[in-house]
């Protein structure tokens, strides 16, 4: 049975799509087709699509913003999920002169959610502000920079285990984030919503310190070209970036697809041109993975989510 037909049966309000691109879901601008594509509207849209996929057996992919994420050029043979607009309400819990809680749909775009809170005037979310992804896939990576990740203002995290289909409520502890990791990661759980709490601040201080964090990317990375960002975990004791421009690979290119290590920032593969294939991009990663540990002894492990490889 179909899955199109078969939401249709149910009487499922939103749109199922055949064969889309995920080129254009992924901020690296490559990649091939999910057999099926849909964007539910709300937590009840998401459960019925996962019901009929588990009922036919459909592999699901749970899709962000897709900042980290790069699809084989064969594509996803299965259902892709898109967590975005009918999940992107941020609402204010509770504020006063010492704190906020603010609670915010995993389709939330984590800049405007970082935005948000400085504005208000309450200071710990400054990192959020440049960081491309959603609030979901932020909370999965348990995403960070310059110091601070979502564990350090995340307080409750709502997700949906896929396999029972229940949706559970859990506190800080329980979402066990470490250095691009969470239960989320682990478990394959949806997030559906997360609570974080801030501490007042001074304003001009405040939006001082995003416009400086905001400089520094401007300054030390390649905004303006398609990528996933930093494209390897950082290893302990060391940075992926340092460690790619020791092995004399920074700015290097295999070839002439446009895939290339950043000139700017070691650490960034680009898709200069908008060209390049995922076979390109991987083929890329690959090379800079064995040349960095054939230089310096360190294995460089992908952070960028590679689907379909
Ligand atoms: C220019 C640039 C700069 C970046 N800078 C940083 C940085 O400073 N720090 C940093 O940590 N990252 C950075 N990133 C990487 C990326 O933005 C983060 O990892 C971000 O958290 C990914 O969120 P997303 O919504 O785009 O997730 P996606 O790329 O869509 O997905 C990433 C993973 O999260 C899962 N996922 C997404 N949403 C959900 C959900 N609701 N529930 C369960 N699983 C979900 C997906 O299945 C996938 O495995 C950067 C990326 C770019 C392009």
């Amino acid at each position: 049975m179909d899955l199109v037909l078969e939401m249709e049966k149910l009487g499922y309000k939103g749109l199922v799509r055949y064969d889309v691109s995920m080129k254009k879901y992924s901020t690296f601008k490559a990649g091939g087709a999910a057999k099926f594509f849909a964007e539910p509207m709300n937590e009840d849209e998401l459960v019925q699509l996962l019901y009929t996929a588990r009922g036919l057996e459909t592999d699901v992919f749970i899709l962000g913003n897709g900042s980290n994420v790069l699809f084989a050029d064969s594509g996803f043979d299965g259902l892709v999920i898109k967590i975005g607009k009918g999940f992107s309400s941020i609402d204010i819990i509770s504020k006063n002169e010492d704190e906020l809680v603010i609670e915010a749909g995993a389709g939330a775009l984590l800049s405007t959610f970082g935005n948000m809170i400085a504005n208000e005037s309450y200071e710990g979310a400054e990192f959020c502000c440049g960081i491309p992804g959603s609030v979901g896939g932020a909370v999965f990576m348990n995403a960070g920079a310059y110091g601070r990740e979502m564990k350090d203002i995340v307080t409750e995290v709502t997700y949906i285990d896929p396999k029972t289909l229940n949706v559970r409520t859990i506190g800080n502890e329980e979402c066990d984030f470490g250095y691009r990791r969470s239960v989320f990661e682990r478990e394959g759980y949806i997030v559906i919503k997360a609570v974080a709490k801030l501490k007042r601040g001074d304003l001009s201080t405040i939006l001082n310190y995003v416009n400086e964090l905001k400089n520094k990317r401007t300054a030390s990375q390649p905004l303006e070209l398609p990528s996933a960002g930093s494209t390897f975990k950082r290893p302990e004791g060391h940075y992926a970036g340092a460690l790619i421009e020791e092995a004399g690979l920074k700015g290097f290119a295999i070839d002439h697809s446009g895939a290339q290590v950043s000139a700017k920032h070691a650490g960034f593969i680009v898709n200069v041109g908008g060209n390049a294939t995922a076979t390109d991009i991987k083929r890329l990663i690959d090379y800079v993975s064995d040349k960095v540990y054939e230089r310096c002894g360190v294995r460089l492990e992908p952070e960028v989510r590679l689907i379909g490889f």
